[in-house]
Formats: structure tokens, sequence, C-alpha cells
């Protein structure tokens, strides 16, 4: 009998069954774009043989005014249709299916030939669109039929239709990017035409024996949004026009308030799906923040949606259902939603990947073989870098001891999954932990190696990690300076602290000294408040008619950094926006251009851009000023003549984080 009956169900959608309820959601990943198909083609296959249901891919363009950004793939040409037949032989090969996304971006298009409903610049885009005629419309609606039939020539067993998110399909559904007084806007049912129309000419454009899934917006999270009704209505309208399936869509790309960060509460929006599901006679999907098998199974069980979507997760494990359905959940790679090597980089304009698998869309580069001659591998430090290249060593046949100096594994990760929003890095060190017995690494805890204990190994690998900055600001005897490992591990701060240094470690301090009593993340309704998300029944698009509103702050947090830049300019891409609105939403002050003078027993007296010394009071000063390499081993190595690898911190301080660290150790480990 297995844990998850609902999840590994079958779903019978008429003309075909899905062999469970597991969608692998859409992602954008720039693979494509790489015109490397055989790539391309191996990441979704291996998601295939991990078995999910059905596989969305990445959104493609339908037209080139409606590509994200100029050059975004599509199905274009008969070569365009060749090479996606590469990837849907071999997903079928694999025993999956695969639906192509057709995205239409509308006014979010990265390109001067960007078009809308109305002439109505997006924040979050330089290019005004351009407003279309009635002959512009029906082209882009010809042409969305059209990449759907396409889909159907290229092997694809369906297509999945963009219709939230803020693109195309659903800036005419909203006041707030169609100012239209023709047919294709006013009242509402003239503002969903489009996307009924879209679905209808889809349908006849593939025959009834295909998959349409429609992206719909339950919850727009801008001004001017659906309401609730509004999303009824057109969900029946989408319906009727002939969907197979309802998937959830949640918040614009221009929302302020976060939809799948790693601080939003798990599930936390399936609530709208599960008010859904009733209003329809199609299956539904749900989504966002969705990462583990009893996450998923809880929200089947309780009849919330027929299937659940998972995107991201499929990156960091794409075993998840396979693992699930033999017993093995506690050997799926956690998604921890840092979006880190995943939308930071799709963002950035670069390769997807993972933080916690550095194979996900590099499957055919980075090769996990097994090892011709199985080795003796040392290795000295069980932070991210150690611990994946203790894994990747082990997977592949080596003997591999693990040497740790203190009583836990982790490193560093330890003092993250402390900071409230960071919940799910528990995770992260708990399958470390897991995959360590199983691949039987040994583990030695409470020991600092020496070098006469890494004699007569075959490789030595460092991951010795780093030692805090002490940035050498004067300071009085008896100040109230603290190191933020000291903060993270429960020092006492009374009600006034100065955090000294802005990187994410200071931010992530910030973070945890305002906050008391549960987070947020763990608190679904505390969240939806603190964030100002309302509820679409009562408030058109979902958001809060009074605002956000926060808990108090802990205590009075001023945040300094000496660069005359605003603090935080270097945190992720697509994160770094949620923790600079956290903090000013906790009236946490953050002040570039620094200059530390001498921390007194009762504060800091600093100078702010040039201008005279002040006293900021604090009964702490936290400092995170950065780190430096701890490589006190490595020296000891040197003189005894013992080679080794250097990796993690130990190698670049500078740079050090999880993902850089995690792909370091899985890089080398594959080499061995
Ligand atoms: P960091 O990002 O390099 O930031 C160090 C901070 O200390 C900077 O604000 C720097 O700003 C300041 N600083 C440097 N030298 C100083 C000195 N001598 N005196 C005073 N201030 C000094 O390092 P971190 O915050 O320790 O983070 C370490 C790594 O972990 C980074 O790669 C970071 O990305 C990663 N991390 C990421 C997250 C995340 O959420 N993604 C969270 C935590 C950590 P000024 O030089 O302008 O003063
Ligand atoms: Fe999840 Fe982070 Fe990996 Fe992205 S990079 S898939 S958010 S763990």
């Amino acid at each position: 009998m297995t844990q998850y009956p609902h999840m590994l169900a079958p779903l019978d959608l008429g003309f075909v069954t899905l062999p469970n309820r597991v969608l692998m959601g859409s992602m954008h990943t720039n693979l494509e774009e790489t015109g490397d198909w055989n790539r391309v083609a191996e990441f979704y296959a291996a998601r295939a043989r991990g078995g999910a249901a059905l596989i969305v891919t990445g959104g493609m363009a339908p037209n080139r005014e409606g590509a994200v950004f100029p050059g975004a793939a599509g199905l274009f040409t008969p070569q365009d249709i060749a090479n996606h037949r590469i990837v849907t032989d071999r997903v079928h090969a694999a025993g999956g299916r695969i639906a192509m996304q057709i995205l239409h971006a509308g006014r979010y298009a990265y390109g001067q030939d960007c078009v809308g409903p109305s002439a109505i610049k997006s924040p979050i885009s330089p290019f005004p669109p351009r407003e279309l005629d009635a002959e512009g419309i029906e082209k882009q609606i010809t042409d969305i039929a059209t990449a759907a039939a396409r889909a159907g020539e290229a092997g694809y067993d369906g297509v999945e239709i963009m219709g939230s998110e803020g693109y195309f399909l659903n800036q005419f559904v909203v006041r707030h990017t169609n100012r239209r007084t023709d047919e294709w806007g006013g009242d509402y049912a003239n503002r969903m035409r489009l996307p009924v129309e879209v679905v209808r000419r889809v349908r006849a454009a593939v025959g009834p024996d295909f998959i349409v899934i429609f992206r719909l917006s339950l919850i727009d999270l801008v001004p001017d949004g659906s309401t609730w009704d509004e999303v009824v209505t057109l969900a029946r309208a989408i319906e009727a026009a002939g969907a197979t399936m309802l998937n959830t869509g949640i918040g614009w790309h221009e929302a302020r308030i976060p939809t799948i960060a790693t601080s939003v509460p798990r599930a936390a929006f399936t609530w709208l799906t599960a008010r859904l599901r009733p209003q329809v006679g199609i299956p539904v999907i749900t989504s966002n923040r969705i990462n583990m098998p009893d996450v998923a199974e809880q929200i089947l069980a309780d009849g919330k949606a027929d299937m659940v979507s998972m995107a991201r997760p499929f990156l960091a494990d794409p075993d998840f259902v396979a693992k699930a359905a033999t017993g093995r959940a506690a050997e799926i790679a956690p998604c921890i939603a840092c979006n880190q090597a995943c939308l930071d980089h799709t963002f950035g304009g670069k390769l997807t990947s993972c933080l916690v698998n550095p194979r996900a869309c590099h499957e055919t580069e980075l090769v996990y073989a097994p090892a011709a001659t199985p080795k003796r591998i040392a290795v000295v430090g069980a932070g991210p870098a150690g611990l994946s290249a203790a894994l990747v060593a082990a997977e592949r046949g080596h003997r591999v001891t693990l040497f740790e100096e203190s009583d836990q594994i982790g490193g560093q990760l330890n003092l993250a999954r402390r900071v409230p929003g960071k919940e799910e890095f528990d995770g992260l060190v708990d399958w470390f932990g897991t995959m360590l017995g199983r691949r039987g690494v040994d583990l030695r805890l409470n020991h600092m190696a020496t070098p006469e204990d890494l004699a007569g190994f075959d490789d030595v690998i460092l991951a010795t990690g780093v030692r805090p900055r002490d940035p050498g600001i004067p300071s009085e005897p008896g100040a109230p300076i603290l190191g933020y490992a000291e903060v993270l591990k429960g020092a006492k701060v009374g009600k006034k602290a100065v955090v000294i240094g802005a990187g994410g470690i200071g931010f992530d301090v910030a973070e945890f000294l305002v906050q008391d009593g549960i987070s947020p993340s763990l608190d679904p309704t505390l969240w939806r408040r603190e964030w100002g998300v309302g509820d679409p029944a009562a408030e058109a698009g979902g958001l809060a008619e009074d605002g956000p509103h926060p808990d108090p702050a802990a205590r009075q947090v001023t945040l300094l950094q000496r660069k005359p830049e605003k603090p935080g300019r270097k945190l992720g891409k697509t994160t770094g926006w949620i923790h600079r609105a956290n903090l000013q939403m906790k009236g946490v002050r953050m002040q570039g251009g620094a200059d530390y003078r001498r921390i007194t027993s009762t504060g800091i007296d600093v100078s702010i851009a040039g201008g005279n010394p002040v006293e900021i009071e604090a009964d702490a000063v936290v400092i995170c000023a950065g780190q430096e390499p701890r490589r006190e081993l490595a020296d000891l190595l040197e003189k005894a003549a013992i080679s080794y690898h250097l990796i993690g911190g130990a190698d670049v301080a500078a740079e050090l984080d999880a993902k850089r660290a995690i792909d370091q150790g899985a890089r080398l480990a594959a080499q061995l």
C-alpha cells in the first residue's frame, strides 16, 4: 500500500489516462535557446523516466512580437518542428507525456515590437506595447492556434495556453491593462472574449483528442484585477470552449507580493483552486510552493484539486514521483524555493540549473558515471561543498570518509535555517543526512581532521569553509559586539540593534532580529495579512483594501554598508525585492555610505555620506562583514606534502554561497 494513494491515482481525461496526479509545471530554462536539442530532450526525458504524469515545457512563442525576448524559442519553421520532435520522441520513449506551453508575453515581451490591448507600459519592461487593432488581434489568435497545431505535428500530447501571470491573454481580461472600448474591451464579456476565442480556435485546430490546458489567473494581485465572479465566469467559458483542464496561475509578474519565494508558505494559494474546483466540470490543477509528496497528497486527499503542478521540484529531483512511489520519499532532493540557480538564472539570461541539483539542465554534460577504479576519498568539512562532493563521489562508487569538526552536518546551512522564511533549509540538511547514510559515506562528526588522518587516502578534498571577517572597527572595551553566528544561534539582543554589512547575511540577520513569535512562512493566515493578500471575492485582484499589516518589529534595527548605493542591490534578482520590502515593512533603516568610526558601549559612531559623525544607539552591533577562507589545514597538508583539492568557501570566500559550493563539490567529485 502506497503512502500517497491520491497522488499516485490515475486521472482519466476521456481520450487519455494520466498515470498519476503530478504535473511537471512549465519553466523557462533557456535550454531551447542553446540549439542543442539532444540536451533539451535529455532534460525532459529524465523527468519522464522519473514519473511525472505530464510535463509542460517552458513557454514557446507563437510569433515574434509575443516572444518573451528577441530570439526566444517557438515553432516557426519545419526545422523547429523537427527539433521539437527529438524532444517528444525521447519523452515518449521514456514512457512520459509532454505538452507544449504557448506563451504570448504581450506587454511583458522584452522587445520593441511588443503588443497589447492598450498602449500601457508595464513597470517591468522598458518597452511600451503597440495597441492592437482588430486585425492585429485576429493575427495573434491565428498565430496561437497555428502554434498549437504545430505542437501536434511535433508530437506533443497537448498544449498549455498561458492565460495568467499578467501575460498577453491576462492583459485583455482586466481593466488594469485593457482600456479598449471596442468588442475586445469595456465590460467583462468583451474583456474575456480573447482567451475564450483562443481556446475555441486552438481546440478547432488540434481536434478532440489533444490535451488543452488553460492557465487561469485565480488571483491577479494587481490593482483593478479580476473579481472572483469574473474568474469563475471565465473558467466556465474556457471549459465550454474546449479546454481539457484548468491550471492555476497566481499573481502577475509585476505584483509586489511574493508568490513562489521560499518565504511563501507551502501551498499558500491552494485555497483558491479548491474554491474553483466545484464550479467547473473539468479537472483543475493547483500550483505554487508545493514541493513534497506529503503536501501534494494532502491537497488531493482533501479534494482541493485534481492534480498538483510542481515545477522547480523537478529541477531539484527528476525522480520525484518514482521515489515517492517506491517508498523512498526521504531520498527526494528538496526544492528549497530559493530561485538562486533557476529563476535568477532565467531572468539573468543564463541557463537554468538548481542549487540542490547541479545536473539540472546539464544532464548531458555533468555525468556521475561509475568510477573505473574505486578510490578512498577523504572529504573535510560537512558544509554544502563537502556534502555535495562526498555524495557524488560515493554515488560513483568511491569509498568516502567525511570529517566534520562539529557535532552536526550542514555548515552554514545550519545558520540559514534559523532565519524566518528560510525554514525549507531544514529539509535540505535532513536530505543530506539521509543520503550520506544511503550512500554509505563514513561520517566522522566531532573530528578535526589532521594530516595524519588524511595520509593514505587517494584523494583529499578540503571543504573547510569560512570564518567571519573582522572588519577591524575601533571599539571601546565592553562594546556590545556580536558575530552573526552568535546572534542566529540565539545570543540575547536588546531592543535596538545595528547590523554592519548588508550582504545576504546582513539581510538574513536583520530579518531574524525584527521577527518575534511564529514565522509567517509557517502560518498562511498571518502571512496573507502581513503582505496584504485579500480575497478576490471581496477585493478585486485579491489585494487587501487596507494593504499589508505586518506584525510590529521585535526591535529597532539599522542595517549599514559602506558602499554609497542602496543596500541589497546584489541580492537575488527575483528575491532581493522581497527581502528589501520585508525589512521596509518592519521599519528597518537601511543605509549605504556608512563610515564606521567607533563602536561604543551604547552603540556606534558613524558618519553617513561624508556627514558629521552621529551615534546610532544600539545594545548590539552585529558584524556581518563577509567571510575569509579557512585554510589552516591546507597549509599543514602543504607542509606534509599531501596533495588536496580546495572547494567551497575555503576556495573562494568572497563569493561563497551554497549554489556555488554544491556545484563545485559535485563537479570535482564527478571527475575523480
Ligand atoms: P557579502 O554578500 O559579501 O556581504 C558582506 C557585507 O559586508 C557587504 O555588505 C560589505 O559591504 C560588508 N563588508 C565587507 N567588508 C567589510 C569591512 N572590511 N568592513 C565593514 N563591512 C564590510 O557576504 P555575506 O553577507 O557574508 O554573504 C556571504 C555569501 O552568502 C554571499 O555570497 C551571499 O550571496 C550568500 N548569501 C545569500 C543569501 C541569499 O539570500 N541568497 C543569504 C545569505 C547569504 P560594504 O563593503 O559596502 O560595507
Ligand atoms: Fe528549487 Fe532553488 Fe533549485 Fe530553483 S535553485 S529548483 S528554487 S532549490
